[in-house]
């Protein structure tokens, strides 16, 4: 029988040791997590500025259903389309000073949409070898000739660009990358976009709430002037606490999404409640509190970065060059994390180990991810685990191992 075949196949991976299974939690989103009757002290969650949990939002999710109901019934463009996500639209757009922003259900549809509308046969795409799955996919699905640089290496880009014909180009980024941390040069990128007449898509999936004036993002980091070749996309699962993405750009290229983006045009639109909860965290994202939690969250990496920087240099492990809140730790081969890891779970602190492919062989790492709910002293229980172990448990890293 066809099924048969997945026996064996589940069997090597479980071999290979690398089954994945979900913890169940007990708790709502936190640092503090209920897995199995057990305290955790977690570090693994995208909530970047504590806002998951946060009960003003949660009542205004309550309120929204109570008022506009659980479903939005259809589609954006049949009759799915209900005021919240109209105004949830006009306050991203607003708030990254662009002239128009499209509401998707996640960042991977929002990927999905955006890549294989603006480029197709005979066109070319640029992408950081590092990029985001759901960029991945997307680039797959447009049909263009895809073109990979080394992670964030603006002169072999640049050779790939002028080496290029295609009739339209397009470059494709993360401006956080996820299992690293650090940050695409969106301005070298914007240069090379205007100098060879490029789109440039960029995933702030890690930045937005989080990066540049009042949370505006990576493009606000680096001052990005709002071109229309730019498309900006954020997500609204991490910082913003709820779920969901955005696009924002011209006018022009929205409108151009809204009338051929497949994953948008063929699927139901969100909850107009999910719409009602995120007004409610892009205010506090905006305002002054919003600043203060971003302070915090700077103070935190600060911290960590101060307390582990020695500890790494004495163990053999590299703390990777990140100022975000993602804060990997390589540690390099598998089994040497997965026993750091374990070491700390014995300890009740919960460190996501992340092992090939997700990233390069011998680069096995920690995923530590910061919230601005975390405190000043759990940021000290897992330095201080992390010493522990690093004393009693490392073993030096295989050679090769650095990046
Ligand atoms: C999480 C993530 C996405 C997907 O966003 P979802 O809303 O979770 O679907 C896309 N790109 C990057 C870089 C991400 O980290």
């Amino acid at each position: 029988m066809i099924w048969e075949e997945l026996g064996p196949q589940l069997d090597a991976i479980d071999a290979e040791g690398l089954t994945r299974r979900r913890r169940i939690l007990d708790s709502n989103c936190g640092p503090e997590a209920v897995v199995d009757g057990r305290l955790l002290l977690a570090f693994c969650s995208n909530d970047y500025l504590g806002l998951a949990n946060d009960p003003r939002i949660a009542q205004a999710m309550a309120d929204g259903a109570l008022r506009w109901g659980a479903g939005s019934g259809a589609a954006h463009l049949v009759s799915g389309h209900l005021r919240p996500h109209h105004e949830l639209e006009e306050a991203l757009a607003w708030f990254e000073a662009r002239h128009r922003a499209i509401y998707f259900s996640t960042g991977y549809m929002a990927n999905l949409a955006l890549v294989p509308t603006l480029v197709g046969r005979g066109d070319a795409v640029f992408a950081d070898k590092l990029n985001h799955a759901s960029l991945i996919d997307a680039v797959q699905l447009c049909r263009a000739d895809s073109h990979r640089y080394p992670h964030r290496d603006m002169a072999a880009l640049e050779r790939l660009l002028a080496a290029s014909d295609a009739r339209h180009k397009l470059i494709v980024t993360d401006a956080v990358f996820s299992m690293d941390g650090d940050m695409a040069p969106l301005d070298t990128l914007y240069e090379l976009a205007e100098k060879y007449d490029a789109w440039l898509v960029i995933d702030d999936a890690h930045g937005f709430g989080v990066l540049g004036p009042h949370g505006q993002g990576s493009t606000g980091h680096f001052g990005l002037p709002p071109s229309g070749r730019v498309l900006y996309m954020g997500t609204l699962g991490k910082a913003a606490g709820v779920s969901g993405a955005f696009v924002a750009g011209s006018a022009r290229v929205i409108e151009w999404l809204l009338q051929r983006a497949r994953s948008y045009i063929f699927t139901t639109a969100s909850s107009p409640a999910v719409a009602c909860a995120l007004l409610k965290s892009l205010d506090i994202i905006r305002g002054e509190e919003g600043d203060q939690r971003r302070a915090h969250l700077q103070t935190l990496i600060a911290h960590l970065r101060q307390r582990l920087a020695p500890l790494a240099a004495a163990a053999g492990w590299e703390l990777a060059a990140s100022e975000t809140a993602i804060q990997p730790l390589i540690i390099g081969g598998n089994q040497a994390t997965l026993a750091v890891a374990k070491a700390l779970d014995e300890r009740n602190i919960w460190v996501p180990a992340i092992r090939p492919p997700t990233v390069p062989k011998g680069h096995a790492r920690l995923r530590i991810s910061l919230s601005a709910a975390h405190t000043l002293e759990q940021v000290d229980r897992l330095a201080d685990a992390l010493t522990d172990i690093a004393a009693h448990h490392a073993a030096p890293a295989p050679a090769g191992a650095k990046a």
